[in-house]
């Protein structure tokens, strides 16, 4: 199933190029009470709610999904983990790159572990990228991005696909500079997922997927998720042995070679082989 989130705070089945509204499920979903439990409750729910949202696309009439405003498929993370350097030629650039780097220290995943975005960084590919300091350089990084579908605490990488909810497409700008990883990535509209939430049953392995992303149509980075350093298994063990993971949690792997720097009215186009196209405009705040 492709499942997305569209317009004002719609739920929709992508089937090709059409987008089915399964809104209705919103009733099915709890009317909480403050305070808020942590977590994404319709991440939490999928399983079981997926012959409803099929049954309530069926009733509904398609519309082209590039008629409507694409929103982050997932609403409610409580943390977007996301791994740093994850393949070994992009340590590379980033080693010889001063612009890169800035003098801080690249250590490899090993020892460096992984770090956090914060939640409010999260858009989806309608909303676009927005510039907070246009004079400072931003880059894309096309990384795949792991939903989280159940409650993962201490798994061993053995099991830990069986804890994956789905897959997305995602972006973890970065602007460049000698701050913490954490602030540099944590802009707000500085994380984008999308263009939908593809469940793990239509993906497989994560671990060979192409991926690749273009800016105004020129090749930028072109890679598979092969050459990951911690492949999916093996970052969902390294996170769960720190904190507990909850549904809607996302893990963004880390990206190949090629980031590069976008301005003011770039298009980004970032593909995942079975996950889709997420396209995202780049303006300012
Ligand atoms: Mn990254």
């Amino acid at each position: 199933m492709r499942i997305c989130r569209f317009d004002d705070r719609k739920i929709g089945l992508v089937k090709g190029d059409q987008v089915y509204d399964a809104s209705v499920l919103l009733e099915r979903l709890p009317n909480f009470r403050w305070p808020l439990p942590l977590g994404d409750a319709l991440i939490d729910r999928l399983s079981e709610l997926a012959p409803q949202l099929e049954a309530a696309a069926r009733e509904s009439t398609p519309v082209p999904i590039d008629s409507v405003e694409l929103l982050s498929p997932v609403a409610n993370p409580s943390k977007i983990v996301a791994a740093p350097v994850n393949y070994s030629k992009h340590m590379q650039e980033v080693v010889s790159d001063a612009d890169l780097h800035h003098g801080t220290e690249v250590r490899p995943i090993e020892r460096m572990g992984v770090f956090l975005k914060a939640v409010s960084s999260l858009v989806g590919a309608g909303h676009g990228v927005k510039l907070r300091f246009p004079e400072r350089r931003t880059d894309h990084e096309v990384e795949l991005a792991v939903v989280i579908g159940k409650r993962a605490d201490r798994v061993p990488r053995q099991r830990a696909l069986e804890y994956v909810a789905g897959y997305m497409v995602g972006l973890d700008m970065t602007v460049r500079g000698s701050e913490e990883r954490s602030l540099r990535k944590s802009l707000d509209s500085y994380t984008v997922f999308g263009p939908w939430l593809t469940t793990a049953d239509e993906v497989g392995d994560p671990g060979n997927l192409d991926l690749a992303l273009t800016v105004n149509g020129e090749a930028r980075q072109a890679s598979n998720t092969r050459h990951l350093i911690f492949d999916v298994p093996k970052l969902i063990e390294l996170a769960s042995s720190f904190y507990t993971l909850l549904p809607g949690d996302v893990i963004m792997t880390g990206t190949p070679e090629g980031v590069a720097p976008v301005v003011h009215g770039d298009r980004i186009e970032a593909t995942i082989e079975k996950l889709g196209t997420l396209k995202v405009e780049v303006g300012t705040a």
